[in-house]
């Protein structure tokens, strides 16, 4: 059977149909994903409302292109997922909606997702995927945990930032950078160019003992020290010479790495697990990818990624967690079309599926 699954929690509009068999992981037949950052990058963030607004806009025709690229009809579709929570509210009401309205008109049930289960599965639809348990390092725009995973809905959170997550620390970081927004890939790849060890900035709670992470101070350290460089230079903080931002970015994104790194490592040995699966935006890091597989080799662990396309937010991995469940087992509750929504959802209030 075929799952539709509709991610619409931020600034993406994504859709997809995966093929569910008996036995082996779920299928990705096609997927279709609009993001609206150019919109937004005038206001130097999301603007909740013309989220919503352009969702409307974009999720039929998404839609539309994914039935004919999968080759199937609408009449295909068995059952339709859309991610519940944790978003923008109006923003997870348009892919609610239009779910629930899909599977009124087909007679086929829908399922809510959560978004962050959604992250944590995409790694299935790689061509390495992974198998329990693991230990994960979710790495967001909007959260950072460090997770134990013993199966689809077993989720221990096992430590998480305490502040920003570790994409708003690049964000932030970029942004003060002059280099735009969402900057956290433009700041890797100007970090490319730089000297890490050219300033020197603190990994918060890196020796705190516990799993928490907290990126807030790093980021004003990095505003303090960029105004120091603009001082020196006689020149605004966007001014500074094309080198001297690459050292900070390569130093700013060497301290996110490092705290990421040893946590992940820390976790492992406390849970003597020996598998490691990345999820999230920040999942596409080079630098990150590089460190955790050099560190995870000499352990012996397995790391394991979603594709690089599939790090930020996209509708196949919302039909992938939707139909992971499905294949688990659950039942999808009666009142399928009484729909809501979860703006705020931790990960590990979601249950498991008992078969
Ligand atoms: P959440 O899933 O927590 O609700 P989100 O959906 O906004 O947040 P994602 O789509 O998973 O988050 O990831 C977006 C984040 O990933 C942004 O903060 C972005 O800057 C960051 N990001 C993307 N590519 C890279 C990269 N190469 N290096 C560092 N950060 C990156
Ligand atoms: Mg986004
Ligand atoms: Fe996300």
């Amino acid at each position: 059977y075929c799952v539709l699954g509709i991610e619409s929690s931020c600034d993406e509009t994504g859709v997809a149909l995966v093929q569910v068999t008996d036995q082996r992981l779920p299928v990705l037949l096609a997927h279709a994903l609009y993001s609206q950052i150019e919109m937004h990058q005038a206001y130097g963030g999301v603007v909740p409302e013309l989220a919503s607004r352009d969702h409307i806009r974009r999720v039929l025709p998404l839609t539309t292109e994914v039935m004919s690229a999968s080759g199937k009809s609408l009449s295909d579709v068995d059952v339709v997922a859309f991610t519940r929570g944790p978003g923008l509210a109006g923003a997870l009401l348009v892919g609610a909606g239009v779910a629930c309205a899909l599977g009124a008109a087909l007679g086929k049930p829908v399922l809510g997702v959560h978004h962050l289960e959604g992250h944590l599965l995409s790694p299935f639809l790689s061509n390495d995927p992974p198998e329990f348990p693991f230990v994960a390092l979710l790495v967001s725009g909007g959260h950072t945990q460090l997770m134990r995973v013993d199966g689809v809905g077993c989720y221990q959170v096992l430590g998480e930032t305490i502040d920003d997550a570790a994409g708003e620390a690049f964000d932030k970081s970029a942004k003060l950078l002059g280099l735009g927004y969402p900057g956290g890939s433009a700041l890797s790849e100007l970090a490319e160019m730089g000297n890490s060890a050219a300033y020197k900035l603190p990994r918060p709670l890196l020796h705190s003992g516990d799993l928490d992470f907290s990126f807030a101070g790093l980021k004003t350290a990095v505003m303090v020290q960029a105004k120091k460089c603009a001082m020196a230079q006689g020149c605004a903080v966007e001014a500074l010479p094309h080198v001297v931002l690459a050292d900070l970015a390569s130093s700013t994104q060497a301290a996110i790495v490092e705290v990421l790194v040893k946590k992940s490592l820390a976790a492992l040995m406390r849970t003597q697990l020996k598998r490691l699966v990345v999820a999230g935006g920040v999942g596409a890091n080079r630098d990150l990818r590089a460190q955790l597989n050099a560190e995870c080799k000499k352990r012996q662990v397995c790391v394991h990624y979603p594709e690089l396309h599939l790090c930020t937010d996209n509708g196949a991995m919302i039909a992938m967690a939707a139909a992971m469940r499905l294949q688990s087992g659950i039942q999808i509750p009666s009142e399928v079309y009484a729909f809501d929504v979860k703006p705020r959802w931790p990960l590990d209030a979601i249950q498991a599926v008992d078969a």
